[in-house]
C-alpha cells in the first residue's frame, strides 16, 4: 500500500524539500519512492513503522541511529554504492523515517532475476560482475565497514557491460558490529550460531556465497540435507551454522545436490574450470569453520580474472568455452564443455604467469601489467584487420607507446590508437611488462 501519495512534500535533515512522484518498489523493510529534489530525481527508502514490540522498536531506533550518525556522515566507499545521502524523519509519533539515495541508472538487473535464470548473460559478463563485487567489498572493508547482511537483493548489474551497483546499504556497520542477521543462507557459520560479531572475515564467507550464486545459481549449503530440514530456527542454524556442509565437498558427500531439486547447480558446477571449483571448495570446506582459510579479495581477483582471460567462443557450437591449461598439463585433449568437440584455440598472450586468450572480446587491463585489481579501463583490445578476413590486431588503448619487433627485425612503435599484428612468437613490450603471443 502506498503510504506516501504523489505530491507529498517532505523535508530532509539537510533542509532539502522532496516531492513524491510515485512508488518504485516495496520490500520487507519498507517502500522505495521516486522523489524530486530541486529538479533532480532521487529515490527515497521509506521504512515501515515498527510494531509496538520492544524489540522491533529498538531495531528501528538502531537503524535510525546508524543512518544519521554512521552511514550518511561517512559517505560511499566508491561510486558503485547507492549510498544513503540524506535523512528524512516521518511525522511525529508515526515511527517512520527514510533516506534519500540516487536513482539506479537504466538497464540494471537484480541478482534475484539473474539467479532465477531470467537475465541472459555470458560468463565473461558474470566474471566482470564478480570482479566488480570483489572490488566493492575491498573498498568497503578498507573504509572500516562491513556489509554484514549480504543477500541477493543488495546487488544489481548491467547485463551487457557487467558494471555493478551495491544497492542496499542500510545494513552496513562498523567492522566488528554485533550481528543479528536476516539472511542466514549467506551468513558465516560463526555469525549464524551467534558466536562472533560481523567482521570482514564473516563478510568474506558471505562474498563467497554470493559469487557461488552468481556462477552456479544456488546456495552452496542447500543440498540433500536441506530437504530433511524444515525451516525453523534450529534447523537453519544447523544447515548454515554448526553442521554446514558444502554441496560439492570432495570428502563429505552427505549434502550433495538432488536431481530434480537442485538442477541449476548440477548443471553449472561441472562447467566451471578447475581453478574456480578449487577456490569454492577451499572457501566452503577449510574456510567454512576456519575464517583464516577463507579467500581474500586478492585471491578472488586472481582466480576470477584468470577465468575471464581463459574464455573464448567454440568454433563448432559458438558457445563460450574455457581454455583449461591444467587439463593440457595432464595431457588431456581440449574439448568444448558444451558440445564436446575438439577445440580450436585462438591466439593467446602470456604476460608473467597469466595467459589471455586473444578472442575478439578479450581486453587487457592495467591488472595484467602488474597493477593488481586495476580493471578501471582497458589498455588493449582486439581489432579486425581492415582488409584481411579473420586477421586481428591488438589495438593500443593506453596513453603510452608500446614496441615490438617487426618481421625485418627492427623495433616498431605502437602509438596510442594504433594496432600491432597478432602472430605466433610476437613479443610486445608494454613498458611495465612484456607479453608474448602464441598462435
Ligand atoms: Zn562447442
Amino acid at each position: 500500500m502506498e503510504r506516501l501519495p504523489q505530491g507529498t512534500k517532505l523535508t530532509t535533515d539537510s533542509g532539502q524539500t522532496l516531492r513524491v512522484i510515485g512508488l518504485l518498489g516495496a520490500g520487507g523493510q519498507g517502500e522505495v519512492y521516486e522523489v524530486d529534489q530541486a529538479g533532480q530525481r532521487y529515490a527515497l527508502k521509506w521504512y515501515f513503522a515498527p510494531s509496538r514490540d520492544p524489540k522491533a522498536q529498538l531495531q528501528a531506533q538502531q537503524q535510525r541511529d546508524a543512518l544519521k550518525s554512521y552511514l550518511i556522515p561517512r559517505g560511499a566507499p566508491d561510486q558503485r554504492f547507492v549510498w544513503p545521502l540524506d535523512f528524512v524523519e516521518g511525522e511525529p509519533g508515526s515511527g517512520t523515517f527514510g533516506y534519500v539515495m540516487r536513482i539506479w541508472p537504466p538497464g540494471y538487473e537484480t541478482f534475484e532475476r539473474l539467479v532465477c535464470g531470467r537475465v541472459p548473460t555470458s560468463d565473461r559478463v558474470l566474471a566482470t560482475v564478480a570482479l566488480g563485487i570483489v572490488d566493492a567489498f575491498r573498498k568497503l572493508h578498507l573504509s572500516g565497514s562491513v556489509y554484514k547482511d549480504i543477500n541477493l537483493g543488495g546487488f544489481a548489474f548491467e547485463p551487457n557491460t557487467g558494471d555493478v551497483l551495491v544497492v542496499d546499504n542500510d545494513n552496513v556497520r562498523t567492522n566488528g558490529a554485533p550481528g543479528a542477521i536476516l539472511f542466514p543462507g549467506f551468513g558465516a557459520p560463526e555469525v549464524v550460531m551467534g558466536r562472533a560479531p560481523c567482521t570482514t572475515v564473516s563478510d568474506d564467507h558471505s562474498l563467497a556465497v554470493l559469487l557461488f550464486y552468481l556462477f552456479c545459481r544456488g546456495n552452496p549449503m542447500e543440498g540433500a540435507r536441506e530437504l530433511v530440514n524444515c525451516y525453523d530456527l534450529a534447523a537453519t542454524r544447523e544447515l548454515f551454522g554448526e553442521k554446514a556442509v558444502f554441496i560439492f565437498d570432495p570428502k563429505d558427500t552427505s549434502n550433495r545436490p538432488v536431481v530434480g531439486v537442485h538442477e541449476a547447480v548440477l548443471r553449472n558446477w561441472p562447467a566451471l574450470p578447475r581453478q574456480m571449483q578449487e577456490a569454492f571448495v577451499r572457501a566452503f570446506t577449510e574456510g567454512l569453520h576456519d575464517p583464516s582459510k577463507r579467500l581474500t579479495d586478492g585471491e578472488w581477483v586472481h582466480v576470477v580474472s584468470q577465468f575471464r582471460d581463459s574464455l573464448f567462443e567454440c568454433s563448432h557450437c559458438h558457445r563460450e568455452t574455457v581454455y583449461a591449461r591444467e587439463a593440457l598439463k595432464d595431457g588431456a585433449a581440449l574439448t568444448c564443455v558444451w558440445c564436446d568437440k575438439p577445440l580450436q584455440v585462438p591466439p593467446r598472450m602470456k604476460i608473467g604467469s597469466a595467459v589471455i586468450l586473444l578472442s575478439p572480446e578479450a581486453r587487457l587491463f592495467p591488472h595484467h601489467l602488474g597493477e593488481t585489481a586495476n580493471f578501471s579501463a582497458p589498455i588493449a583490445a582486439l581489432v579486425p584487420h581492415p582488409t584481411k578476413k579473420n586477421t586481428w590486431g591488438l589495438k593500443n588503448l593506453s596513453t603510452r607507446a608500446w614496441s615490438y619487433q617487426a618481421g625485418d627485425g627492427r623495433t616498431q612503435d605502437v602509438q596510442p590508437g594504433q594496432a600491432c599484428p597478432v602472430r605466433d612468437g610476437q613479443r610486445i613490450n608494454f613498458g611495465r611488462a612484456e607479453g608474448e603471443i602464441r598462435a
